[in-house]
């Protein structure tokens, strides 16, 4: 069979990417070896960031908001037990440094791995995808002009020809270790053994902390739907013990506690040292393990490669951009994971483990979620000197950041102008009629402040709804300005 794109992976960074490829109209299929979600959830915290990208591809509706504390129950103490003795509260990012300031219009949202991962197949489904679970992809191999992949089902294996593959297949990543793509980083961190269970245990939330390091037992969290996960020192554990292990760090044994099942994880960092090779593309922890125990980056980063991949595949596939567009994944994304990894070290996991805090200045999680910089041929302008990543208000609409979030009248974004094709922002009818030929869609926004400009300027908005150039004046002859600025920054084949 044939398609354009092939993603392996059915976790949340290849279902990710079906859905968008799907959003946009490519045709995708996803071949998943699982029959479906894994029965213990890892991600439960999706940032507002991705509620944006989930926003914009029809999904927030469905979505819980994230209902453990503000952002993504990031809040985490240190106590005797659950119903004990509360003491200090650690923090990823000091809270003086969180602002008050609305950073966009989608909320964080808090949903167990295993409830979002449907959800997100639904919807790409709802848009066309092919999505196969228990289906195996065996071998591969591409040329010159697509990839041709073995795969297997229920019955005998059989190919499935594309013109990109996307390996989304998790953090061993068969495709990366074929391509002999090797990984950067601190590496294999430690050993983690997990409970999960359900118990009535509700009203220990209400304070809004969503996570308890018990002292002498090991970490609590929940996934906010009754269900509960306790990380544990990684030995074996019979259920009797089990269950002690989880009265100790509940502080009662007088609860029913239904234990659902366990799990021992491997948590370790290490970026790719490549996101691409040839016609194929890393995502999510193919790409980069990121451990959960600070930053909370792992699916969202992931879900956020989706998202930068599939606008350019599409736009590639489509022939309004020439292949070299796609190399500029690799140059957007992988100093991404890399700086998710020293921020990672440079916070406080509240355990004291994993080896020596990283010296690097600590990046709020503000800028993180909403401020990285892309630096590469799709945009004009961000150079060598700006910082990795800051707040919105701090870098004012600088081309390479994420085009900011105004309300322009209730329950209408900025945002919501965008990641539908290429937006030209700007208050001047010069700068519409400079749009119109190129097929760029011209939005006025008035006043243009949040985009660093006056009435005469303009902003170019990239189908992902990242600046890929402004002119902060009004040039002589605008309209070969800006098709200048579009032919280099999309790569265009126009
Ligand atoms: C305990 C824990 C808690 C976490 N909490 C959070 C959190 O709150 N927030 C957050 O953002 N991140 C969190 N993470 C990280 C997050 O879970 C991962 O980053 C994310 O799930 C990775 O998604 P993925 O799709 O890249 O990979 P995976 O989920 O590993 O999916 C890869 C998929 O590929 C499939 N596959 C592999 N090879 C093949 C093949 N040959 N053919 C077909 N299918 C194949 C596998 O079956 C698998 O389903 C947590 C991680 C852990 C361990």
């Amino acid at each position: 069979m044939r398609s354009s794109v092939l993603v392996v992976g059915g976790g949340l960074a290849g279902t990710s990417a079906a859905l968008f490829l799907a959003w946009q109209g490519v045709a995708v299929t996803l071949v998943e070896k699982h029959p479906g979600s894994s029965p213990h959830p890892r991600a439960v915290g999706f940032t507002a960031r991705t509620g944006e990208l989930l926003r914009a591809a029809g999904l927030e509706g469905g979505l819980p908001p994230s209902r453990v504390s503000k952002g993504f129950g990031i809040r985490r103490v240190r106590v005797a037990s659950l119903v004990g003795e509360r003491f200090e509260e650690t923090f990823w990012s000091p809270p003086a440094e969180q602002s008050q300031i609305e950073y966009s219009p989608a909320k964080g949202v808090g949903v167990a791995q295993d409830r979002m991962e449907p959800l997100l197949r639904d919807k790409a489904r709802e848009y066309g995808a092919d999505i196969r679970m228990s289906t195996r992809m065996l071998e591969f191999s591409q040329d010159d002009d697509g990839v041709t992949a073995v795969v297997q089902g229920d019955g005998e294996p059989y190919e499935i020809r594309a013109d990109y593959l996307v390996a989304a297949d998790g953090h061993r990543s068969p495709v990366r270790e074929a391509l002999g793509i090797t990984r950067s980083g601190r590496g294999y961190m430690h050993t983690s053994r997990s409970v999960l269970f359900r118990a009535p245990l509700d009203e220990y939330l209400k304070d809004g902390i969503g996570q308890f390091i018990v002292d002498g037992v090991g970490f609590l969290t929940t996934y906010g739907d009754g269900r509960w996960v306790l990380m544990l020192e990684d030995r074996e554990y019979d259920e009797p013990e089990l269950r002690a292990k989880i009265f100790q760090a509940i502080g009662r044994d007088d609860l029913d506690v239904e234990i659902i099942t366990t799990g021992r994880w491997t948590i370790s960092a290490a970026v790719a040292d490549r996101f691409s090779a040839g016609r194929v593309f890393l995502a999510g922890d193919a790409a980069h393990t990121l451990p959960p125990s600070r930053g909370g980056f792992g699916a969202n980063v992931g879900i956020e490669d989706a998202y930068n991949l599939a606008w350019k595949l599409a736009a590639v596939l489509g022939g309004e951009s020439r292949p070299s567009l796609l190399d500029t994944y690799d140059a957007e994304r992988r100093p991404v994971a890399l700086l998710c990894h020293q921020q990672i070290f440079a916070r406080n996991d509240g355990h004291n483990r994993d080896g020596q805090p990283e010296d690097a200045p600590l990046i709020d999680n503000n800028a993180m979620h909403y401020g990285v910089l892309y630096r590469s041929d799709a945009v004009i302008g961000a150079g060598p000197e700006l910082p990795p990543a800051q707040r919105p208000e701090q870098w004012n609409g600088q081309p390479g950041t994420r085009a900011p979030h105004v309300w322009l009248e209730p329950g209408k974004s900025t945002l919501d102008l965008f990641h539908r094709g290429w937006v030209l922002v700007a208050d001047h009818p010069q700068w519409e009629e400079a749009a119109a030929p190129l097929g760029i869609r011209y939005e006025r926004v008035e006043p243009l402040d949040a985009f660093g400009l006056t009435a005469k300027g303009a902003s170019l908005v990239r189908p992902d709804g990242y600046l890929a150039w402004r002119s902060t004046d009004l040039p002589d002859a605008p309209a070969a300005v800006l098709a200048e600025a579009f032919r280099r920054t999309s790569a265009g084949t126009r």
